[in-house]
């Protein structure tokens, strides 16, 4: 069976994460109001969802560049930026979505069944969700991570809704050209010279197929000309169009007589009795064709025709045949049984984020590969030294440090992650003992506790030496006198 093939390529940008807030709270009665920086939104996802009243991948054609919107950042008093919605794609039931490359990424089949075409960038963490024990109070916040900047496409193998049959020269490719908005691809067709048209129609709310057969002539359903072939595309489709020349000056040939050898192929041709037909008498703006048009007219209505005088010159009559095709090609399709709902979501392969690994290249850059540092790398504001000092912890804890030794860094050398570059300098990490210096500190908060020598400086004294002492900072219970932050001692790992 021969296919044509809808296929639209999709430049897909998800939306990006909001940016983290670094505020502190500032309390005329409450020195040490402690960070409050909220965290941003999650960027909108792009989906790509099975809905049953979509029947073509028409509205792609002419929006093909598609985005969702960012998430918001996030703002002082702990407010956190707002999710960035997902945006929904409509598609038919049977679109497959391919990379770039051809690479199948998902078959779409059941109502409801959804691909995450592009995934939206995380919020970064505010100051406030950064905090810690160690880290009392962050003079900085994560990035927001950019969203998914992709393509895809998508195709959908399919056969068009309405056949236009006729003899040639009556004006089927005129007929498509003038009507449709969009033109697919035709594909799997292994002829070069005669290639059905097909177009995109809209009508209303629906949009539906017009393919003509060219090649339909007397004795194609023996086997004439290219006529099996054509005949075989025609097979599925639910409306039957006669296109007719009322102008044809061929000696035998008459709408009537037209009709008839056509009819005979079809049903030589069997199993194309229960399609309903229309009847386009064509090139009435000539006035001989309006004239025989006129003449055949009762003859075609008593023989059960919907009959409509049309120009594709003057596009006379288009607009009825237009709607007369889309009432009967909705008909059909509410004839056809829906779809089994689904609800399955399929999303791109899930990467394993757990590692990394570490490589030297060709001019001696040690590149480190994996999903969570490079992720920390995009969510790091280089501005701010202790943003990355942060980073620089991250990558200590994850062991980063360690396999850069191992693999035979030294200290200055060249090192890349994601799409930064920079000298290595190692940072003496010592696990649990580890006692961060002004680090992790923000320098307002140094500043105010220096001209306040209360309960709080103790208390946060008392913290440094129940950490140096051997406890695990997470047994910390922070004094209700230091900052009332939550312990989030551990906060990377779950990310
Ligand atoms: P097809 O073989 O059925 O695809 O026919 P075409 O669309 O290629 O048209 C055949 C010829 O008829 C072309 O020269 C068209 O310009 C002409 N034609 C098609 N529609 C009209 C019409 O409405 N009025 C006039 N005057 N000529 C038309
Ligand atoms: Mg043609």
């Amino acid at each position: 069976m021969a296919t044509f093939v809808d296929r639209v390529v999709l430049h897909l940008q998800a939306g990006n994460g909001g940016h983290g807030c670094v505020s502190i709270l500032r309390e005329k009665f409450k020195p040490f109001g402690g960070p409050d920086g909220g965290n941003g939104g999650h960027g909108g996802g792009i989906l790509l969802v099975v809905d049953p009243a979509v029947h073509t991948l028409l509205d792609f054609h002419f929006r093909p560049h598609l985005k969702a919107p960012n998430g918001g950042g996030g703002a002082g008093g702990n407010r956190d930026g707002a999710k960035g919605q997902d945006l929904i794609l409509k598609v038919p039931n049977g679109t497959v979505v391919l990379s770039p490359e051809g690479e199948v990424l998902a078959d779409l089949v059941g109502v409801g069944t959804t691909f995450e075409a592009a995934r939206g960038g995380r919020g970064g963490r505010g100051n406030a969700a950064l905090a810690s024990s160690r880290r009392k109070a962050p003079g900085f916040a994560e990035l927001g991570e950019p969203g998914d900047q992709i393509d895809v496409v998508v195709e959908l193998k399919s056969v068009a809704d309405v056949g236009l049959v006729g003899f040639p020269s009556a004006g089927k490719s005129s007929l498509i050209s003038v009507i449709s908005a969009a033109k697919p691809k035709i594909a799997d067709y292994p002829f070069t010279t005669l290639v059905p048209n097909l177009g995109v129609v809209q009508a209303g709310e629906s949009t539906f197929t017009v393919a003509d057969v060219p090649g339909l002539i007397p004795g194609a359903a023996t086997g004439k000309g290219l006529g099996l072939e054509f005949l075989r595309h025609i097979e599925r489709t639910s409306v039957l169009v006669h296109v007719v020349d009322t102008a044809t000056l061929e000696p035998g040939r008459d709408p009537l007589a037209d009709i008839d050898a056509l009819e005979a192929e079809l049903s030589a041709y069997g199993g194309l009795e229960d399609r309903p037909r229309l009847v386009a008498l064509n090139k009435v703006d000539i006035p001989d064709g309006q004239d025989l048009a006129d003449i055949v007219r009762p003859d075609l209505e008593a023989r059960g025709y919907e009959v409509y005088d049309i120009s594709t010159a003057t596009r006379e009559g288009l607009k009825e045949l237009v709607y007369a095709m889309s009432r009967l090609v909705i008909e059909h399709r509410l004839a056809t049984p829906i779809l089994e709902p689904t609800r399955i979501v399929l999303r791109p392969q899930a990467v394993d984020d757990s590692g990394f690994t570490v490589r030297q290249d060709d001019e001696g850059v040690y590149v480190v590969v994996g999903a969570k540092p490079e992720r920390w790398v995009r969510q790091t504001n280089f501005a701010n030294d202790e943003a990355v000092g942060y980073l620089a912890d991250r990558l200590a804890r994850l062991g980063v440090e360690a396999a850069l030794a191992k693999a035979g860094a030294e200290p200055g050398a060249p090192v890349r992650i994601a799409t930064h570059e920079f000298d290595w300098q190692p940072t003496v990490y010592a696990g649990d003992d580890y006692v961060p210096g002004n680090r992790g500190t923000d320098i307002r908060l140094d500043q105010k506790s220096s001209r306040t020598p209360t309960a709080d400086r103790l208390a946060m004294r008392k913290a440094r030496r129940v950490r140096a002492e051997g406890d695990t900072a997470g047994d910390f219970e922070p004094d209700e006198h230091t900052w009332g932050v939550t312990d989030t001692v551990g906060d990377d790992e779950d990310e």
